[in-house]
């Protein structure tokens, strides 16, 4: 197994091979006040073969605080542009984050390093190319949690700090964050080459997108139409696997969605504490066209915009069958996903009903999603017994004995035991998501220079599903002033 140093990384830029329409290459701005480690994740680490005694030196700030350059780092600011809110926006791009390089590691996979808050560049319009503290810390925790939680995402790598201010609605301490991902290619790194109607840099970046990441159809025929397909499937299972967690991303503007399908740009993001269909994360979305439940049209919308930006490679017809296959893919991964939380093995006719009613009855009850569901585990199917554990979370304790009734004959009808069930659902319905409020005790914390929070959080998160001993605290409900933390898009 190779080890490798901050000195020993290697790189391999395909990125920069591509024309230099496709990005601006500049350095790093680091910011005046040393740079130190907030939290290093020696598992992302470890997917480009780095020591994890390297994370503590004083030259792994230096670097991923800006401040120095490894060997074989090329870095650049990636362009691209996309729908915000449903309105194109012709040119958008990094502008605060560049990519560093892509490290390659012992598999010959290919890791790009992203250094987001690293200063100014081309694209950064009225921007100030930095981010703060607070929503690094967000971003980092939340890519700790969905790995946990086994849905696919950017990584983090690590958390710089410094004490350089930065400002926002108030003045807030200034922060980098490594984000890691084979890809940082977005639907919105299409749309810039067909609104500029640049087809050969479409085609170009269709083809190195499908040789790197869609090897297997660099050859067969119609291969756009069926890389998009293939798009179109990843991100389908990416949102239904959202849904069933109860997240929301807050910000679904065609620039944060990745071609590969990963969870990416963390911003005002939010795992529900009381069910709510309509929950709005994002403060700053006053129509809600990011609420939770529009989310799943909003995959089909985005990937819409993408297949708008293929049709100068396809044939039109082939990408609107693609595009044809969204819904029913979504629909059968949000089902088994939505069955598995329930415990359920076999597929019938009624599960939809059963599952539908069960989350409108923790809507009436404003119940918490990840407990009751976390609850739903322990439910007897005994003669006779009334679940009162359970029961006490909705408020309609009639409709909850009905509903109990149904879901028990539907246990039996497929010969389900207790106990299996229960383990069965403990691996999939988590015991702790990163809640707002949680996040928020991190950040003050680390305002205050205190970061055992976020390590706390990190190896907690990483293992959602496991009942771990001493952070009962960490399952409970938010309490009052940790409900409806009002986020904004401002990071
Ligand atoms: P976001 O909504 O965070 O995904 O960002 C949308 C666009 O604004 C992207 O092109 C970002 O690079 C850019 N952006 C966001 N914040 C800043 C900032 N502080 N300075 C420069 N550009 C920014
Ligand atoms: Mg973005």
């Amino acid at each position: 197994m190779i080890q490798r140093t901050l000195e020993t990384l290697s790189f391999d830029n395909t990125y920069a091979r591509l024309p230099q329409a496709f990005y601006a290459r500049l350095n790093p701005t680091p910011f005046s006040a040393p740079p130190y480690v907030v939290h290093a994740n020696p598992v992302a680490a470890g997917l480009v073969d780095l020591d994890p005694e390297q994370l503590t030196r004083p030259e792994f700030a230096e670097l991923f605080g800006g401040n120095a350059l490894a060997p074989g780092m090329e870095p650049l600011a990636m362009l691209y542009s996309g729908h915000q809110f449903g309105v194109y926006v012709p040119q958008l791009g990094d502008g605060r984050a560049i990519l560093l390089g892509e490290a390659t590691n012992e598999r010959g996979e290919r890791w790009d390093l992203h250094l987001k808050g690293a200063g100014m560049t081309p694209f950064s319009r009225d921007g100030d190319g930095r981010a703060v503290l607070r929503s690094t810390i967000r971003e980092y925790l939340c890519c700790a949690a969905m790995q946990g939680l086994g849905i696919a995402t950017t990584q983090a790598l690590c958390l710089v700090g410094s004490d350089d201010k930065v400002y926002r609605e108030q003045v807030e301490t200034g922060a980098m964050l490594v984000r890691m991902a084979p890809s940082h290619v977005r639907f919105g790194t299409f749309e810039v080459f067909y609104y500029r109607k640049q087809h050969e840099h479409l085609r170009t970046l269709a083809d190195y997108v499908i040789d790197q990441h869609f090897p297997h159809l660099r050859d067969v025929s119609e291969k756009y139409a069926k890389f998009f397909t293939e798009v179109v499937e990843r991100t389908a299972r990416l949102i239904a696997q959202w849904q069933a967690v109860g997240w929301a991303h807050g910000v679904l503007n065609t620039d944060n969605m990745s071609i590969l399908g990963l969870t990416m740009d963390y911003g005002p993001y939010g795992f529900m504490d009381d069910y709510d269909a309509g929950f709005i994360c994002n403060h700053s979305d006053h129509n809600g066209r990011y609420a939770f439940n529009q989310q799943p049209y909003i995959g089909l919308w985005n990937l819409s915009c993408l297949a708008q930006a293929l049709l100068p490679l396809s044939e039109k017809e082939a990408l609107k069958a693609g595009l044809e296959g969204y819904q029913s893919l979504f629909d059968q991964e949000y089902q088994t996903r939505m069955r598995a939380k329930f415990g359920l093995v076999e597929r019938q006719t009624e599960d939809d009903e059963l599952i539908r009613d069960f989350l409108g009855l923790l809507q009436g009850s404003h119940a918490d999603y990840t407990i009751v569901f976390r609850e739903l585990s322990t439910f007897s199917s005994a003669e006779g017994t009334v679940n009162e554990t359970l029961r006490e979370h909705f408020l309609n304790r009639d409709r909850f004995d009905e509903w109990a009734l149904r879901y028990r004959d539907r246990l039996r009808s497929e010969q389900s035991h207790d106990d299996e069930r229960r383990d069965r659902m403990n691996r999939v319905n988590p015991k702790y998501v990163l809640r707002n409020y949680l996040a928020q005790v991190a950040i003050e914390k680390a305002q205050n220079k205190d970061f055992s929070e976020i390590d706390r959080l990190f190896t907690l998160l990483q293992d959602p599903f496991k009942d771990q001993l001493g952070m009962e605290a960490y399952a409970l409900p938010p309490p009052n002033w940790g409900k409806h933390l009002a986020v904004s898009c401002s990071s």
